[in-house]
């Protein structure tokens, strides 16, 4: 049997404040296998952004990581720094949701395409990288002419597409896309989903796909993990969790967005009330419970395990049982 893409085991982050360590990342572990799709949802401070940056290394310094994230076979957490530099472009690449912060303001785009090209030796020279960063905007829908543009002078669909061809640049196996869509229209964000589902579909592409939008990522993923206070609290294929939510927090989650065509659900929206707890300050037991409408003493007893809850999947609530 082959081995996954990536393998990331009891996975746990913490970052440094002045008060000690607060524990963003709670012993997170899946599992992706070489070109297919995983979708990472909850909604902010969930812990879904670190697990995807801790994949690439990508946390502030000072933050301590522990378990294992094993990315074609190596080991990340361990890896020195010059390989590490080289994994992160030809291995694994990252689309940020921000493009107007993740790109040079001053350079023309497809210079800031080309670059890794160069620091990777995926091209021969420069002439032979602006070529294929021409190329690689016309795979993301722009012409390839538009290299020559600054980022100001792009829309934020456009740019959004130019982070996506500067991801690809190196050609690798994993693409992360951490909230690539958030910052758009419905329309526009639409066509981006449809390129990154063509891409995979084209190129082979694993993919992880984060945003806090359950409905997104049944477009374009296969399985579905649900994120809550640093921990996923129910994971399997992406149309069942989606279909029938089995952890009132993923209920939560799905009944939070309007129905289109649906007048009442838009003036009496239903699904979570209140926020996600302060990681630094997280409630005993099951860390849901001051916002769940079906909490019992129970819930306080301890931190409820993934328990299956139907072929393939699991959820981490007192209330789940297998069936
Ligand atoms: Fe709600 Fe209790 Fe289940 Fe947590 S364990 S989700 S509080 S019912």
């Amino acid at each position: 049997m082959n081995a996954p893409l990536l393998a990331v085991d009891d996975l746990w982050v913490r970052y440094r404040v002045a008060s000690g360590d607060v524990p963003a990342v709670q012993g997170v572990s899946f599992r992706l296998e070489r070109g297919a799709s995983l979708g990472l949802a909850g909604e902010s401070g969930c812990g879904k952004s670190t697990t995807a940056n801790a994949i690439l290394r990508l946390l502030p310094p000072g933050t301590r990581t522990e378990g294992s994230i094993r990315l074609d076979g190596e080991e990340v957490l361990t890896m020195r720094p010059g390989r590490l530099r080289a994994v992160r472009w030809t291995t694994g690449a990252i689309v940020f949701q921000g493009a107007l912060h993740a790109l040079n303001p001053v350079r023309r785009v497809g210079h800031q395409i080309a670059e890794p090209m160069l620091l990777h030796r995926t091209a021969p020279g420069s002439r032979a990288a602006d070529a294929r960063a021409r190329e690689l905007l016309e795979q993301v829908g722009l012409p390839g002419d538009r290299a020559r543009s600054y980022p100001h002078q792009l829309s934020g669909g456009q740019r959004q597409r130019v982070l996506i061809a500067m991801a690809l640049a190196c050609d690798p196996d994993l693409l992360i896309a951490d909230e690539p869509t958030t910052a758009l229209d419905v329309m526009v964000q639409a066509q981006v989903l449809e390129l990154l589902a063509g891409l995979r579909h084209d190129r082979g592409l694993s993919m992880i796909f984060i945003t806090h939008d359950l409905s997104v990522l049944t477009d374009v993923c296969d399985e579905l993990a649900v994120m809550y206070a640093g921990r996923i609290v129910e994971d399997g294929d992406a149309h069942d969790v989606f279909a029938t939510p089995q952890h009132p927090y993923t209920r939560g989650l799905a009944a939070a967005f309007p129905t289109i065509g649906d007048p009442a659900s838009r003036l009496a929206p239903s699904g979570l009330g209140g926020d996600p707890p302060d990681p630094s300050d997280l409630p005993v037991g099951c860390a849901f419970h001051p916002r769940c409408a079906l909490a019992r003493d129970e819930c306080r007893d301890g931190v409820p395990e993934l328990r299956p809850a139907g072929p393939d999947r699991s959820a981490a609530c007192i209330l789940v049982e297998a069936p």
